[in-house]
């Protein structure tokens, strides 16, 4: 059956002065309907670029290559600019980081969303005002009726982004593609919206598309999530599987790093090294020049997404995939780690060695 969203070999490049950078590579992965998919990875794997380029929101000097974006089975990117537009909003909606910014400054916080609600859903003024009202009541905004009227300044940032949340279900989208929409926010505001998304993804059938450099937020959130690194997916998995039983060094290196409630470590480990110069990415695997686990094999050959249990190259269906040779039986030592979880222990080994990075 086909997803709600589907994506395919996607690959985004920049012409900067220093040449050229590939921001996401041959990107495949899918979003069904009612599902809250995480896309998680370090600033620089390309997981923003990911979340734009399905929307065709690539402004020069960026250009997508080559790919397939395929909302409800239609092509996206072979679409002219207003049809596009009408899908924008209409049908998928964006919830951006910077929810301040995102917000005109010389409209109130209510006109623009009954701007968008009369818009897109043709509807007259007064009924766009009721529906603008419910909503922002509904996302947990106070005394919505006068908040109607105040301008983003006099919101604080939890409030705006309440109010960007408002803003995307007006028009009753299948699809809200959400990026970093809680990094700005201290972290008890970040609890409460993140609560409010998978409240509303309940209620109103919505499929969310969240990016985060946070696994501890995809994974408290999310159904499954993709992990990325140096523009690549290196897993795909449902939360649990990520959660409990990495399969990648790099999702086990992050995984290890999350901070758990009476988990009684003085440091939490971290990967060592940076991700790589997008313009100069590694040869081979690009996580080897900080993987533990790699091998000479691992500088000459890029390991490609498959099944880890049969090796088997994962297509846009596969619900369980890893990028690392040693699937595909090119490692000579194995992999060996654990990550523990509230006093639960998932491991992954054949060989000596931690992966606390
Ligand atoms: S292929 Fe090699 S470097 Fe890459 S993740 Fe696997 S072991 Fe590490």
């Amino acid at each position: 059956m086909t997803a709600l969203l589907e994506v395919e070999d996607l690959t985004a490049r920049f012409d900067t002065d220093e040449g050229i950078v590939t921001a996401v590579d041959g990107l495949s992965y899918r979003v069904e309907a009612g599902e809250t998919f995480g896309v998680v990875g370090e600033s620089g794997a390309g997981k923003s670029v990911a979340a734009r380029a399905v929307l065709g929101l690539i402004d020069d000097p960026g250009r997508i290559e080559r790919g397939e974006v395929r909302f409800k089975g239609e092509d996206l990117l072979s679409m002219d600019e207003s049809e596009l537009r009408s899908v924008r909003g209409d049908r998928i909606a964006l919830v951006f980081q910077d929810a301040r910014a995102a917000l005109n400054p010389v409209y109130t916080v209510g006109e623009q969303i009954a701007e968008t609600v009369e818009h897109h859903l043709e509807c007259d003024p007064e009924v766009a005002r009721d529906r603008t009202i419910r909503l922002l009541d509904r996302v947990g905004i106070p005394d919505a009726d006068a908040r109607y009227s105040d301008y983003p300044h006099e919101l604080s940032g939890g409030m705006c982004q309440r109010a960007t949340i408002a803003m995307a279900l007006s028009c009753e989208p299948d699809l809200i593609v959400a990026d970093e929409p809680t990094s700005a926010l201290d972290v008890t505001v970040e609890a409460r919206i993140l609560d409010l998304l998978a409240d509303l993804t309940d209620e109103f059938g919505v499929a969310v598309q969240l990016v985060s450099h946070d696994l501890g937020v995809i994974a408290g959130t999310c159904d499954r999530a993709m992990v990325m690194y140096a523009g690549e997916a290196v897993e795909t998995a449902a939360i649990e599987e990520l959660y409990y039983d990495p399969k990648h060094p790099y999702t086990a290196g992050l995984m290890s790093a999350i901070p758990r409630v009476g988990d009684g470590r003085d440091r939490l480990p971290t990967i060592p090294g940076t991700t790589p110069d997008p313009i100069d990415v590694p040869s081979g695997c690009r996580f080897h020049p900080r993987c533990p686990f790699a091998e000479e094999a691992c500088t000459r050959r890029n390991p490609s997404l498959v099944d880890p249990e049969t090796g088997e190259p994962a297509t846009i269906g596969t619900d369980r995939a890893a990028a690392c040779l040693e699937y595909t039986d090119g490692l000579e030592g194995g992999l060996d780690y654990s990550v523990e979880i509230d006093g639960a222990t998932g491991e992954h080994a054949e060989r000596g060695g931690d992966c606390d990075g």
